[in-house]
Formats: C-alpha cells, structure tokens, sequence
C-alpha cells in the first residue's frame, strides 16, 4: 500500500512507489531535513487557511508515500522558498518531478489536459486557432524575420492572442521601430515556447518542443530571440537546446534598456506618476534581472519610481506562474489582491509590470478594488513616453546586448 496509515498514525510504504519518486525526483528531496522554512515563506500560507505544506510534500517524497495530490498543483514555481532553504533542495523541480507521477496516473485537475492537447494540435494553451497567431499585428504591417535581422521578436501565445496582451506587443513594435531596429516575427509560424508544459510537469514534452524550436531558430539563422514574456524567456534561456551557432536570448526590458543606453531611444513626452515595479518571478528571482526594467522606468521624464514592500529577491508572486494561469483561484486567494494593496501602500498611481501574466492578475485584482492602482506593462508605460509618432518602418542593423 502506499499513503497515509492504516488508522494508528503509521505510514504503510509501497517498494514501487518509493523506486518511482526516486527516479522522477533523482534523490532531489533527499537532503531536506524537515525544518518547515519552505512551508513558512510560501505565500499561499497568507491566503489560505491550510497553506501550502511543502515541508509534507518533500517528506513524502523522501518516503516515497503518497501525498495528496490536489496541494501539488498550487505551487506557483515562485522560487520564494529555494533560496531560504538551509538544505539547498531544489523544491521546484522535485514538485515538478512529482506532477510528472500524477500525469503518468491520470491524476491532474480537470482543464490542464486540455491545456496539453492545445499545445500539441494549436500550437497553444488557449485552443485558439493557429491561423490567427498574427492577427494582433495586421494594422501594423510587421514583416517576418529574415537572416540578417538584429532580432526576432518572440511574442509567445499570451500577448499574441490575448486581446489586453496584444497591447504590450503592438507596444513593442512602436518602439523596436522607434529605435530603429530590423526586427521581424515568426508570423502564423511561431511556436509555443513550452513552457507551460514544464510548469505543469510535462518534461518530456517540454523538452521536444524546446528540441524542435532550436531546429527552427537555427533553420532561420536566428541569433538574437527577444520575448515579451518572461516565461518564454526563462524557457529560451535555460532550456531550450542551442544548436550550431546558437542564439542569444534576451528580455525585452533589456532591450528597451540597451537603446536608452546607447541613445538609440529617447523619451520626448512625460509620465508624471508615481510607479511601483512588480518583479516579475522568472524575470526576476529566476534570472536575476531587476535593473532593467527599472532603468526603463528610471528614463521616463515624469516618474516618480517607488518600491513595493517585497521587491526584487523577495518580490511576492502574482501567482499566475507554475501552471497556475491554467487553473482557477477564488478572488480572496490570489497573490496579486496582497500585491495591489501594497501598490496602495507604496503610494503608487501606478503598477508596473513586465509579464502578460503578471499583468492579467494584477489588472484582474486592481478592478475589484475601488480606488486600486493602474496596471500597465512597461513597454506601455515606455510608449506613452515617446510622446511622437514612430517612423514607419526601422531598417537600422547595430548594437544590442
Ligand atoms: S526548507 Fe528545505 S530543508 Fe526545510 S523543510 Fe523545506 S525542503 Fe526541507
Ligand atoms: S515555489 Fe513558491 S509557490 Fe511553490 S512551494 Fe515554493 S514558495 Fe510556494
């Protein structure tokens, strides 16, 4: 038998499943001795009433008995509790490890299959027909990336279907042009990063999605990839195979940062705000980048830069990531409600953010309160400070990180 005792308070342990979790989670849980820090700093413990029990979760792995399975799926892959843990567990991926379990079970929530299957025959999460990928961009005549360009801009499946998402990319496009840059989309042909698969705990599939865009960006001799998501961007970043001469990946914040820097770009309107920077976690925590979305801020004529009470390190998640953008969350239990309140604490007019989904939580939060702050992405934020209209079409081949 595997699971919770017989009814004295004894754990029966089952050979096979402990062989199983062993080999998923390849001894990851091993060194944790139980201390409960990962359990503690877990924000799910300041919106629930039963929190997150990772410190549980990591035991039953160690014993290789079941656990229940429903609290696998809240974790958002914050990272708020690897950097705390004395042990160095890599809890993220032993979670992962043990959602792979589930999957081989059949024991998902309901939706998250469909989240799978949309990957594999739309080319997205959402279900949504691959024919319309570019139709965000059909009043803006973006050409398709050649050889030779400066950079590929990399939508991802969010802001290329998403109406509210759509804004950011068309936002981009303005400023990318701005600049002066050549840059070109994959159009229709752009694939799904795969990152929701990873998140859920489809590593294999993750993996030959990441196999068979390396193929694409190499067969398109792409050498500079910028995302709009952070998600995609960890993805391209750290997991995705980089074949011949590989490619360089980059957030567009860095970006937007780099043609301040060299003057490429330049601020001609205003913003006379009070702006609080959400750290997005895969931009963030995961990749240790906070300056440049903030240098962006910083370049803005008018904005008053403030810090939410939990920044940078220790950003609170908006709790989208993990998968979780995938599954429902009662309003009274979701991050971005706590991250807003701080917004108002803050004194910001405005939130800023850096990520379609941090963006879709917080704006969803932000509306349910009265006087709560506006949410904008930075690259909206960066527009409007253009304050001129952009040149038709940039043609310029320089520079970059
Ligand atoms: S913080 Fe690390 S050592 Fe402590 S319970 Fe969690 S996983 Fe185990
Ligand atoms: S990664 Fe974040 S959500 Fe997941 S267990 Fe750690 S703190 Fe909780």
């Amino acid at each position: 038998m595997s699971g919770p005792a017989p009814g004295n308070g004894a754990v029966s342990l089952d050979d096979a499943r402990w062989q199983e979790v062993l080999e998923a989670t390849n001894g990851d849980a091993w060194p944790c001795y139980q201390c409960g820090t990962c359990t503690a700093v877990c924000p799910w413990g300041r919106v629930r009433e039963e929190p997150l029990n990772v410190r549980r979760i990591i035991r039953a792995a160690q014993l290789g008995v079941e656990e229940d399975g429903r609290m696998l799926w809240l974790c958002t892959s914050c990272g708020a509790c690897e950097p705390r843990c004395p042990r160095g567990v890599p809890i993220v991926r032993v979670l992962r490890a043990l959602r792979s379990l589930a999957w081989k079970k059949r024991q998902v929530p309901k939706g998250l299959p469909s989240v799978l299957w949309g990957i594999y025959q739309d080319g997205n999460p959402y279900r949504l027909p691959p024919s319309a990928r570019s139709d965000w961009a059909k009043s803006l005549e973006v050409r398709r990336f050649q050889a030779g360009d400066e950079m590929l801009l990399y939508l991802g499946c969010t802001a290329s279907y998403d109406r509210r998402m759509q804004k950011i990319a068309r936002a981009l496009v303005r400023l990318l042009r701005e600049a002066g840059v050549s840059f070109g989309t994959l159009g229709d042909e752009e694939p799904c990063c795969g990152e929701a698969a990873m998140a859920l705990g489809h590593a294999a599939y993750a993996a030959e999605i990441a196999a068979a865009n390396a193929r694409l960006f190499a067969a398109k001799k792409v050498r500079t990839l910028v995302a709009i998501s952070p998600h995609c961007y960890d993805m391209f970043l750290n997991h995705t195979p980089r074949l011949e001469a590989g490619f360089k990946t980059l957030h567009y914040t860095q970006v937007l940062a780099d043609l301040l820097k060299a003057g490429r770009l330049s601020f001609k309107g205003s913003v006379p705000k009070r702006v609080a920077f959400h750290d997005p976690c895969y931009l963030g925590r995961r990749n240790g980048e906070y300056e440049a979305p903030r240098e962006v801020l910083r370049h803005i004529p008018g904005v008053e830069l403030a810090e939410l009470a939990e920044s940078r390190e220790g950003a609170l998640c908006c709790g989208a990531g993990g998968g979780r953008m995938f599954l429902e969350t009662p309003a009274a239990e979701r991050f971005s409600r706590l991250r807003v309140r701080q917004a108002g604490e803050a004194g910001a007019q405005i939130l800023a953010a850096a990520c379609p989904f941090c963006i879709s939580c917080l704006e969803d939060s932000a509306n349910q309160l009265e006087a709560g702050p506006a949410v904008m992405d930075v690259a909206e934020l960066a527009l409007e400070a253009l304050g001129a209209p952009a040149p038709a079409l940039g043609t310029a081949v320089q520079g970059g990180r």
